[in-house]
């Protein structure tokens, strides 16, 4: 896909629209499959990007899914995937959601204690399940994004592992896999395998194990210079390391990972429209048709998104501030060199198909954009863009 599809797709569907390379989605999958054995498998982490064709496309790959909530476990179903390949992943939620993936035959991983122990005394051996364990790895990204570090919500603490052991022998409950997330953009591969001994040692006390899943962490890259994660040499360091205890205890796992934004993260483009140029004392604003109801990382997380000019391929560079046209602060980058910028002209944003669409909100009442999924040469429109009527559907007028 090039900058002149993407023109042909902000002016057959004007922008804003989001448009997803399916050919990065397939190169990106296929990094990681070449990269490993074939005991380890890749569940998408669907919360990334959810939209239904996104899903099928993955699915067809050979992906399996990582669901944190109901509702992206019934979407993975109705995109076809078998119950098998989906782990639920939920965090704080209580046992009837748990319950509703346990009817619906998906794996299931507890995070908290008490729901460990209220599914161990209703279902003791009868559904096995997967422990999500923080190991308090400080894995790198922001802190934001971060999982794995002490004041973390999501897992049961490594400390706790009596614990988790008194309730599993308590309960009768069967114990399948463990499950370890230590959070996005983990820059350094050996922090997998800091994780991946850790898992070994865990390993000891659950007899019943069958699968180690690492979660994600997978770096990409958003600016120049940037790394994206070397999942060649993690593959090779992993392997060695599961050939190591494989040799030493005599006990084999399948290894499971779930890749989100390494999937789908360089696949997207929010495509905008230059509204405004504005020039004041202190710098040059573009002032663009979006904001961060469509795109809201560069606000909530820091993060960086290449800005270019598609209009303007061969333009001279000169230093603007991008802004959204919401009434909230929010500016998408400061200070930017991109080429010279005309009012009506399509910018890019890359790296928008993880946690771009996904986020978006109605908020001052703006609509939602479209996406569009470049597919075997030829743009599909896969979601229409919100209209007027949208915003009312749901409201009650007692009034
Ligand atoms: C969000 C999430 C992922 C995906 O993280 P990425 O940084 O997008 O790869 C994987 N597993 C779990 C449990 C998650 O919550």
């Amino acid at each position: 896909m090039t900058d002149q599809d993407l023109l042909n797709i902000a002016n057959e569907y004007s922008a804003p629209v989001y448009v997803y390379d399916a050919e990065s989605i397939r190169g990106q999958y296929e990094k990681l499959t070449v990269s490993f054995s074939e005991n380890t498998k890749f569940f998408y982490a669907a919360k990334a990007l959810t939209n239904i064709n996104i899903l099928k496309y993955v699915r067809n790959l050979g992906a399996n899914l990582d669901c944190v909530s109901i509702n992206e476990v019934k979407l993975g179903l109705k995109a076809g995937f078998d119950p098998k390949s989906v782990l639920f992943t939920p965090n704080c939620v209580d046992l009837a959601e748990i319950e509703e993936a346990m009817a619906l035959g998906v794996h299931i991983n507890i995070d908290n204690i008490s729901i460990l122990e209220q599914f161990g005394n209703k279902y003791s051996g009868s559904y096995p399940v997967f422990v999500r364990i923080n190991p308090h790895i400080f894995a790198g990204g922001n802190y934001k994004i971060s999982t794995g570090h002490i004041d973390s919500k999501f897992g049961i603490s490594i400390h706790q592992l009596r614990h988790i052991e008194r309730v599993v022998k308590s309960t009768g409950i069967l114990v399948e896999g463990l499950h370890m997330h230590t959070g996005s953009e983990i820059k350094d591969t050996d922090v997998f395998i800091q994780g991946l001994e850790i898992m070994f040692e865990l390993a000891e006390h659950f007899p019943d194990l069958k699968y180690l899943d690492m979660g994600s962490g997978f770096k990409v890259p958003y600016q120049e210079g940037d790394m994206e994660t070397d999942v060649k040499a993690l593959g090779e360091k992993v392997e060695q390391a599961l050939a190591l205890y494989k040799k030493e205890s005599g006990r084999e796992f399948e290894l499971w990972f779930e890749p989100g934004k390494f999937l789908v993260s360089k696949s997207g483009h929010l495509l905008v429209k230059a509204n405004v140029i504005k020039q004041t004392t202190a710098t040059v604003f573009v002032g663009v048709n979006s904001g961060f109801n469509h795109l809201i990382r560069p606000m909530f997380y820091d993060s960086y998104h290449i800005i270019e000019n598609i209009s303007n391929p061969t333009g001279s560079e000169r230093i603007y501030t991008v802004v959204g046209n919401i009434c909230e602060t929010d500016t998408f980058a400061w200070d930017r060199k991109i080429n010279e910028v005309h009012e009506g002209d399509i910018l890019a944003f890359r790296n928008a198909g993880a946690y771009g669409f996904e986020m978006s909100s109605n908020f001052n009442s703006r609509l939602k954009p479209a996406e569009v999924l470049f597919l075997n040469g030829k743009a599909h429109l896969i979601r229409q863009r919100d209209e007027f009527e949208d915003l009312l559907r749901k409201q009650v007028e007692v009034i």
